[in-house]
């Protein structure tokens, strides 16, 4: 009698991945805007940075636009999850536009912090990247305090006006690591750098992260589902790769995956970024299991069950009560 030979191939599929709080809030937001003000409803933005999201609110009627001056007057805007400069809500607010704020509550705490600071006459170092609309809005916050530091290269090079009153704050989404690395380097030229009074980068970011270092130190590939501007999916590319994958690919969707990715893997290791839908991941492990990695197991590294409520504007503007 033949006896099956356990197949070699199996996939790790990291555990958290995908959705996070913030942004499951952000595109429930624009869901609940569209039933309840119908179409079109604009959106400052890609309302989380993935491609097949900002496809799928489109169809059901959401405009994404670039700045507010693009929207009519009297529209309905959401802000996006990344946050928005002061300037930006006093811009909408000229326009007579109705604004409904998604931005993460992660993110407003950074830019709570930034305030802060500013008004105690503090400089802001922000570690984060420039031009990501995280740091555009978080910066807008204090103009005049704050300098951008884009990694560790950039913690050597950036002039203060007093090394006694500094702080680093960051963008949410950063590899944990490589942040460390910019502060350490920073405090060195600033023993008296203070650190922000919580962690910036968030807890989706971080467990992400924890899981595919886990992941990847038994795969021999590592895929990523998330967009290219994802921050948070473009990082968990790096971490694979220095957390032992050999090699690590991002996608937005299975189908971009290429047969050669595969070739000689016995262990294939599945993320996904915090902007990602369960959808395209389970397409994934379909197109992989039909390539003979079936046998799917899960690497759980935490649990997680934070929720946020929806934007204020969503509460308490009830239809018809405006
Ligand atoms: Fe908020 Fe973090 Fe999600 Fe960004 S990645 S939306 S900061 S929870």
């Amino acid at each position: 009698k033949d006896i099956p030979v356990a197949s070699p191939k199996r996939v790790l599929l990291a555990s958290p991945r995908g959705y996070c709080a913030g942004v499951d809030r952000a595109v429930v937001a624009v869901e609940k805007a569209l039933e309840r003000y119908g179409s079109p409803v604009y959106v400052r933005k890609q309302i989380v940075h993935n491609k097949h999201v900002v496809a799928t609110l489109e169809q059901q009627g959401a405009v994404f636009v670039d700045e507010v001056d693009e929207v009519p007057e009297g529209a309905h805007v959401v802000f996006s999850a990344h946050g928005v400069a002061p300037a930006v809500v006093q811009a909408a607010a000229d326009r007579g536009l109705r604004a409904i704020d998604a931005t993460c509550p992660l993110v407003t705490k950074v830019h709570r912090e930034a305030v802060r600071f500013a008004r105690d006459d503090f400089e802001i170092l922000l570690i984060g990247h420039t031009g990501h609309e995280e740091v555009e809005g978080t910066a807008g916050e204090a103009p005049d305090n704050v300098t951008i530091v884009n990694g560790p290269d950039e913690a050597d090079a950036v002039v203060v006006r007093d090394p006694e009153k500094v702080v680093w704050l960051s963008q949410t989404t950063l590899s944990v690591d490589e942040t460390m690395e910019t502060v350490r380097r920073l405090r060195e030229r600033f023993p008296a750098l203070q650190d922000p009074p919580s962690d910036d980068i968030c807890y989706a970011t971080q467990n992400r992260q924890v899981a595919i270092k886990k992941v990847a130190q038994e795969a021999d590939v590592v895929i990523v589902v998330g967009s290219a501007n994802s921050s948070n999916s473009v990082r968990l590319v790096e971490v694979a790769l220095e957390h032992g994958a050999a090699a690590a690919y991002r996608v937005d969707y299975a189908s971009e995956v290429r047969q050669e990715w595969l070739d000689g893997a016995a262990t294939v290791g599945v993320t996904s970024g915090a902007s990602v839908p369960e959808v395209l991941v389970q397409e994934l492990l379909e197109d992989l299991a039909g390539a003979g990695y079936s046998d799917v197991e899960t690497v759980q590294t935490a649990e997680e069950d934070l929720m946020f409520s929806l934007p204020r504007e969503l509460r308490t503007d009830q239809a018809g009560n405006r």
